[in-house]
């Protein structure tokens, strides 16, 4: 276990085998369809990379940068786009990738966005879901793991753009972000 981290909340293991069943559910699902997997850069990396491998069907990949955070660990409230997708949105069978769903204020502009380009559905996956801190009203079709309000790292969460590369999620100690905030 990496040295800043206080206690791991979902193993490497549990994370693996959740991807390999939320990969297979979607395969299901968009069964002779073509969808578009919109992975949101940077935190959903590796889970989108983990969950398609097991979508045993045609689908196109493609990515979108938003930013709702600083380096912090509150949220801003604001969004922008800081990469846009080089696909077009029109007709398509979305699938939204996302760490994780916080205040549900990324996600909801992005389905608001997406409908506005004409999508012919949008369907969303998170890795993980913080109930507790919702201000918009938005929900995910499909959810790895519940987890507390409590400040995570690892398998692309980061902090300050670190720990993304973690294989788990896990809780920082305290001192680390003692002296930035
Ligand atoms: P929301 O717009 O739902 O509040 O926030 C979504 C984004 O905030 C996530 O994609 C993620 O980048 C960041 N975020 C929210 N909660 C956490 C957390 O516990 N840990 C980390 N590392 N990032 C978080
Ligand atoms: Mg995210
Ligand atoms: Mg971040």
């Amino acid at each position: 276990m990496h040295k800043d981290i206080k206690h791991i909340l979902i193993t490497e293991e549990e994370i693996q085998e959740k991807c390999k069943e939320l990969g297979r559910q979607l395969a299901e699902e968009y069964d002779g369809k073509f969808p578009l997997a919109i992975g949101v850069l940077k935190g959903a990396m590796p889970f989108m990379s983990d969950i398609v491998r097991h979508m045993d069907i045609h689908v196109e990949l493609d990515f979108m940068d938003v930013s709702s955070y600083g380096s912090g660990t509150k949220s801003s409230g604001e969004v922008k786009i800081v990469k846009d997708l080089d696909t077009k949105v029109e007709g398509r069978d979305l699938l939204i990738i996302e760490d994780i769903i916080d205040s549900g204020l990324t996600l909801s502009y992005l389905v608001d966005l997406f409908k506005y380009r004409k999508a012919n559905s949008i369907k969303i996956v998170t890795l993980l879901n913080k109930p507790s801190g919702r201000t918009a009203a938005i929900s995910a079709d499909l959810v790895g793991f519940e987890v507390p309000n409590e400040f995570v790292v690892g398998y692309g969460l980061d902090y300050d753009q670190r720990y993304r590369n973690l294989p788990y999620i896990g809780v920082l100690k305290e001192e680390i972000y003692q002296d930035k905030e």
